[in-house]
């Protein structure tokens, strides 16, 4: 059982506190540039800067979730993480449709299957650096035929290397069904986390979600536009008191350069760490919920 960082394994017990869904550089598609600017990562140093301040914080992995078509830069991932510290994963696969270039659109699902774990098991091209995590994703409340295809693709390369899948949920939509495709693959579903389920954040679905053995992955804390965090808070008490405390991944997605305090903008990587986790335990959670979360879920969801 290993992490598979971008330097290379990690014992699962290295690992310490991880954020299991960010992003340091991305080159988003024409399509997400011409609806915000705001989603362009470009600059290393920014980077570098933020994953000090996680590292101040506490931090001590972080999962770039980043996918190829949402403008993927592998080098400079690979600069970054010699630059600091901090343990990185990074990510193979596709996020939702309406970002699939016209190449992988042509691929059926074999061949993009090929293709994701070839890069996990032999490097990306050029590079050698290999990603530790699968992406797919799905669109707001349906799943496109391109998208089945990626989702089926995502688990068949799950299947010939083991790697932990990650599924992208528009608005936290379609989730059951996305476990239904990587069902119908084979895949254990307790090798995968849905995120940004906290963007719809209804207990009745998310406990069906964890009862199928599959990962819920939050990353709104902070994010007040989608609701107050005492809605998330509430939330994960809810899943605490259910019973499914070893299947919370908590996150912050802070995917825009106004959400990063090396930009100028906030609330930044720091905020889970040094606000939002001391407000869980202003709330009544305690210590080893926090450690359960934080440190002993990403290191299982992880391994492989
Ligand atoms: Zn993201």
């Amino acid at each position: 059982m290993r992490i598979q960082t971008i330097k290379g394994p990690v014992k699962p017990e290295q690992l310490g506190t991880t954020y299991t869904h960010e992003h340091l550089i991305c080159y988003p598609p024409v399509i997400a540039m011409k609806e915000d600017y705001d989603f362009e990562l470009p600059q290393e140093e920014k980077a570098i800067e933020e994953l000090e301040y996680f590292k101040e914080a506490g931090g001590s992995c972080l999962v770039e979730g980043t996918a190829i078509d949402y403008g993927r830069d592998v080098e400079a991932m690979g600069r970054i993480a010699e630059a600091v510290d901090v343990h990185i994963v990074f990510t193979t696969g596709f996020n939702k449709g309406r970002f699939h270039p016209d190449w992988s659109i042509k691929m059926d699902a074999d061949a993009l299957a090929d293709l994701m774990a070839r890069e996990i098991m032999e490097g990306v091209a050029g590079t050698g650096l290999k990603p530790g995590i699968i992406k797919g994703g799905s669109w707001y409340n349906v799943i496109l035929p391109k998208e089945e295809k990626v989702i089926r693709a995502v688990g068949r390369a799950h299947k010939k290397t083991g790697a932990p899948i990650w599924m992208h949920t528009e608005a936290g939509t379609m989730g059951l069904e996305q476990l239904d495709i990587l069902e119908e693959e084979g895949v254990d579903l307790n090798r995968v986390a849905l995120g940004h389920l906290d963007r719809n954040p209804d207990l009745w679905y998310h406990k069906k979600i964890a009862a199928r053995g599959a990962y819920l992955g939050y990353d709104c804390p902070g994010k007040i536009k989608y609701g107050p965090d005492s809605d998330r808070v509430n939330l994960i008490k809810e899943i605490l008191d259910a019973g499914y405390e070893k299947q919370l991944l908590i996150s912050g997605d802070m995917g825009r350069r106004s959400y990063l305090t090396s930009y100028g903008g906030g609330p930044g990587f720091s905020f889970l760490l040094n606000k939002f986790i001391p407000r869980l335990l202003d709330e009544g959670l305690e210590e080893k919920e926090i450690d359960q979360i934080w440190v002993k879920n990403p290191a299982a969801y992880l391994s492989f």
